[in-house]
């Protein structure tokens, strides 16, 4: 199979801040995946280091390590020449972009969209939040009200970043009583800034609290002492937390859990565990976001989907977002595969 990887660079029409820094641009591997058949997939990597400490330089070494092992190899099993990658390394990030790759080749070949090949009844769409950006009272209380006029019914605010508690107040004012607000502390917090944070920003209304501290002990811990639910993101990379049930909610990525195929399997040890799903991304591409699309269709047909973090496509300059946003859900691309080009 041929491999091949071009790097492109979307930019952010203004800069995000999270308690990591600010994101300003985007870089992303694109990879094409064809075999002698002469059906081409694509799939895509989205490293952001600031995040999760894994550089696009990596990623792109990795992908050079895979595309001579694929190269020796052809054929459909797709679950073997991921291993055969994961056998000279095993980067979850680069790993996806070629997992993303095998399922869009698979549904193009099949004429069907991929949730179809994951379920058999996908849903049609899948709810998403809006995320307020701004780093100020008036800016989040403009954009929460954009966001409820727009249709969105759960916001995100990142915390931890700075006025907190009137940028909070700012949201509940301007979004009215009936919408979620989710906070996002990206690990901020000790357990005890956790809590005190938590008790004093609950007045609110909160749906829930992503990532309040690190870590699956003082998860736990905090999720013991306040009233608010407490989800996990970065610490569902520790091992053993997929099943450990220390959150009321797992947020789950693409890019983290290695491509679709490891964000099924991933879920199914959440939803074992009695926790909720949701999936999120690290502000990906269009092929990243649309594979999280079909994931999230294809769960939402076996248990509750809390509302995803995807809906950042539209945040990209100079961009025609080919999975637009509407009444606060994406709808499920039919074309077959990922359904989505990179334009
Ligand atoms: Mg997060």
């Amino acid at each position: 199979m041929r491999l091949e990887v071009e790097r492109r660079t979307l930019r952010l029409a203004g800069a995000l801040h999270s308690s990591f820094g600010p994101v300003r641009e985007r870089q992303l591997l694109t990879v094409a995946l064809t075999d002698s058949d002469g059906v081409t997939g694509y799939g895509e990597a989205a490293p952001l280091e600031a995040y999760d400490g894994v550089g696009i330089a990596s990623v792109e070494r990795a992908l050079g390590r895979y595309r001579a092992v694929l190269a020796e190899l052809e054929g459909t099993d797709g679950a073997a020449l991921l291993d055969a990658c994961r056998d000279v390394e095993d980067l979850p990030a680069a790993i996806a972009a070629v997992d993303l790759a095998l399922w869009d080749r698979a549904g193009r070949r099949a004429g069907k969209p991929v949730a179809e090949l994951l379920t058999d009844r996908p849903a049609a769409e899948v709810p998403v939040n809006a995320t307020l950006s701004a780093l100020d009272r008036a800016g989040v209380a403009e954009e929460a009200a954009e966001a409820v006029r727009k249709g969105f019914a759960c916001l995100k605010v990142k915390v931890g970043v700075g006025d907190d508690a009137g940028r909070i107040a700012a949201a509940r004012a301007a979004a009215g009583p009936e919408v979620a607000l989710r906070l996002d502390a990206n690990g901020a917090w000790s357990v005890s800034e956790a809590v005190r944070a938590i008790e004093s920003l609950s007045p609110a209304g909160l749906e829930l609290v992503e990532e309040p501290t690190h870590g699956l002990k003082a998860v736990r811990e905090v999720r013991e002492r306040v009233a608010v639910r407490v989800s996990i993101d970065e610490t569902a990379a520790e091992p053993g937390a997929l099943g450990a049930g220390v959150a009321d909610a797992v947020c789950l990525k693409i890019s983290r859990c290695g491509g679709l195929s490891g964000l099924l399997a991933a879920a199914a040890l959440v939803r074992a565990s009695g926790a909720e799903v949701y999936l999120a991304s690290t502000l990906d591409g269009p092929l990243g976001i649309a594979a999280a699309v079909h994931a999230a269709a294809a769960l939402a047909s076996r248990g509750p989907v809390a509302p995803c973090g995807l809906a950042t496509l539209a945040l990209f300059e100079d961009f025609d977002d080919p999975l637009p946003v509407r009444e606060g859900r994406i709808a499920l691309p039919a074309a077959p595969g990922l359904g989505v080009d990179f334009p």
